[in-house]
């Protein structure tokens, strides 16, 4: 049990009668910019939305696009993003449609929707939300049965967040007469009795009378959600890894489903002192978490200033140092997060020696000659080595071993950085080892 958990029940005492915006208040206050609302764009999403862009208008919003959306949704989306000026961020998952159909059958809604969802909605949610603190749901009690005890605050174990639902006690009148009173778009297949609308494929219009708002969802399945809301207790869950792969393996009532997270892997970058590669690592973590991709950097000199603090730069010594960072780099790797390492490690036994331990080890050598690296000479080491006042230099009076077949080469004095970043993407991406890109 964490601190929060202690605090839950005081909180959903004390938020049962207030409005919605106070509890919405509190959230902001209490989590900054690391609360995001996660929606579908219905109509209590909207309210919430609408209510956040007075009280803090640079929540994030997150909406899983499963490319399975209507087109009134994805019309909605945008109108919506216009006009209440959202930071909307469209997560997608890992793969297409197609990719999919070619990995998992046609159609998967009809004969595995648990899977579809855990896919498609599950997976990229737990991904996402790995960047903040704490969620805003749209779960309001009078949805379904199902739905009828859903607390204001809830401490969310699936995900490791805080989950608020700030219109948990809001009932459908309510929602369509704040809609209505603040004029707000809303989806035009409500009018034609789709109460709650999710993908295309899975999702039917209603009865107007039936009770049940959710009932055209999954309809012919005993599925009644989609898996984001569905607790999962500690002991019904493990981890296994096998080499680089994470399957995570969630026993839910008998059904097995397995999913693939994301692999890990290492992007190696070697060259001279000045060639360009801390550069090309900073814009290559910026580019990596805009996807959500699991990212470290290591970096030669911050691990100097800890990891290997005690070492020189003596052959042993430099050998050392990239004998720790592989073992880094490995550990990581393995537990499916994306290295971006970047040293000059000179001498091609030691990269070898890293190639051999690393899954997914992608060696990119960023070439550029000595003249244009002492010619930046950024941190004045090369006037020093050239003078004779800095020993053991390399490139001046040590060896670089150029890598003899690495998977990339960056030539950092003719590309430009968002040439030479652009490049490292596409590779990743050819390997799916990273999703494509998340537009806004
Ligand atoms: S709602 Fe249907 S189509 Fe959408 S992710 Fe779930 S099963 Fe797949």
């Amino acid at each position: 049990m964490t601190v929060f958990e202690d605090q839950l029940s005081e909180l959903n005492a004390s938020f049962e009668d207030a409005y919605p915006q106070e509890v919405l208040r509190w959230a902001a206050e209490s989590f900054g910019d690391r609360l995001a609302v996660v929606t579908s764009f219905q109509p209590t999403g909207i309210v919430t939305m609408h209510m956040l862009s007075e009280i803090a208008p640079k929540t994030t919003v997150l909406t899983l696009d499963t490319g399975l959306l209507f087109p009134e949704t994805y019309a909605l989306m945008d109108e919506l993003e216009q006009r209440l000026n959202l930071r909307l961020i469209r997560v997608r998952p890992n793969q297409t449609v197609e990719q999919q159909s070619r990995t998992h059958g046609a159609n998967l809604w009809e004969h595995d929707p648990d899977k579809c969802c855990n896919m498609r909605k599950t997976i990229p949610l737990g991904r996402v939300l790995g960047g903040y603190d704490a969620w805003i749901t749209g779960l309001r009690r009078d949805q379904s049965n199902g739905r009828r005890a859903t607390p204001m605050v809830s401490w969310d174990s699936k995900n490791g967040k805080v989950k608020l639902s700030p219109l948990a006690t809001w009932n459908e009148e309510m929602i369509w007469a704040y809609i209505h009173a603040h004029e707000l778009p809303y989806n035009p297949l409500h009018d034609q009795n789709y109460s709650s609308i999710g993908c295309y494929p899975c999702t039917q219009p209603v009865a107007p009378d039936s009770p049940d708002k959710r009932a055209g969802r999954w309809s012919g399945h005993v599925k009644t959600e989609c898996g984001i809301h569905v607790a999962t207790e500690n002991s019904g869950t493990h981890v296994t890894t096998e080499n680089s792969d994470i399957h995570m393996t969630t026993e839910n009532k008998g059904d097995t489903i397995v999913a693939e997270r994301q692999q890990g892997f290492t992007l190696w970058l070697t060259g001279l002192s000045g060639a360009g590669k801390t550069t090309i690592s900073v814009a290559l973590e910026q580019e990596l978490r805009a996807r959500e991709v699991y990212i470290e950097r290591l970096d030669g000199d911050t691990v100097r200033e800890g990891l290997t603090r005690d070492l020189g730069f003596s052959k042993e010594d430099r050998d050392k140092n990239i004998e720790r960072v592989t073992y880094v780099a490995k550990l990581l790797s393995r537990n499916g997060v994306g290295v971006v390492a970047a040293f000059i490690s000179p001498y091609r036994e030691a990269r070898q020696k890293a190639r051999e331990q690393i899954n997914n080890f992608i060696e990119v050598y960023v070439d550029a000659s000595l003249e244009v690296c002492a010619g930046r000479d950024v941190k004045g080491l090369y006037a020093k080595a050239f003078a004779g006042e800095l020993k053991g230099f390399t490139g001046v009076d040590d060896p670089y071993e150029a890598p003899e077949s690495p998977e990339l080469v960056i030539h950092s004095g003719q590309e430009t950085l968002e040439e030479s970043v652009g490049r490292i993407l596409q590779y990743l991406e050819q390997r799916a080892l990273i999703p494509a890109a998340v537009t806004a």
